[in-house]
């Protein structure tokens, strides 16, 4: 086993116009994974979703899929709970139409509570969409909670690593881009990314820290908020450096998934993670 890379939804140098195209484009490139986007909601039909799974199975690429940004699993009210539940089953039927094993959810905003409240009813409502998902059938699809950028969201590498606690087959997305952005710069450097794993396999183990799902791109963050936004490999003025993860991966034996998130280069910068990460091994 070893580490895989690829791009969150379509680069600008993406040459077709459906995803249905992207896994082959994706394998000429060298790439093994690709991450659907259904961030601004879930709107893809059973016919092409099934389309985009047939196409990743014959050009060898696994799949990932992004649910909808507007989940909060730190909201109390009842009624958005039914819908936070509602919109990660369906992120998992579209996961399960492609194929796709890892469904990720953001963690949630902390609506003026302090973290540890947010946290505590994020809890409370992840156990609540675990059985929800079981119940529809969707024990084998692993939900991922993803670390989150903004100072004020809930998901911070412990709150997410304390949420995958409640079920093993939870895996934490752990989104270096957004830690980084989040410390203002701290989570930077090889230290740092050898106390981050560390940490992950404190809390979970060894074998089940071993194939985290990463997201990864260099960000822009302000003082007062943290992140503000996705930057490209190119562009100097902003971490994280992907460098001192890759080798530090590489160095475990680690098997993660890297799904590359940078503005519009997501692609090529999926494969110069890719390639920092084999010249370490
Ligand atoms: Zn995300």
């Amino acid at each position: 086993m070893s580490a895989i890379f690829g791009p969150a939804g379509n680069a600008e140098s993406f040459p077709y116009k459906s995803s249905v195209d992207a896994p082959r484009w994706l394998a000429g490139l060298g790439l093994d994974c690709y991450e659907y986007q259904c961030g601004k909601g879930v709107n893809v039909g059973e016919a092409t979703a099934r389309k985009v799974g047939e196409a990743a199975r014959e050009a060898g690429i696994a799949l990932s899929l992004h649910a909808p940004y507007f989940i909060n699993l730190a909201n109390p009210d009842p009624d958005s709970l039914q819908k936070t539940i509602g919109y990660i089953t369906a992120a998992c039927q579209a996961a399960d139409w492609m194929g796709a094993t890892r469904v990720v959810i953001h963690s949630g905003a902390l609506m003026k509570r302090t973290r540890r409240e947010a946290q505590d009813i994020a809890l409370k409502s992840l156990k609540e969409v675990v059985t929800a998902c079981d119940a529809a059938g969707f024990g084998h699809i692993t939900l991922c909670p993803e670390t989150m950028g903004k100072i004020n969201q809930l998901g911070d590498l412990d709150e997410v690593l304390e949420l995958c606690t409640l079920d093993e087959r939870l895996t934490p997305c752990v989104d270096f881009g957004h830690l980084y952005a989040r410390t203002l710069g701290e989570l930077e450097g090889h230290e740092a990314c050898v106390k981050m794993l560390d940490r992950i396999k404190e809390v979970l183990g060894e074998e089940r820290a071993s194939r985290f799902h990463s997201h990864f791109s260099k960000i822009q963050f302000t003082p007062n908020g943290g992140e503000k936004m996705h930057l490209t490999f190119d562009q100097a003025d902003f971490g994280p450096d992907p460098e001192p993860l890759m080798t530090e991966v590489a160095r475990r034996g680690w098997s993660p998934t890297f799904i590359c998130e940078s503005a519009g280069t997501q692609a090529e910068d999926a494969l110069t993670m890719k390639k920092l990460y084999q010249s370490a091994l």
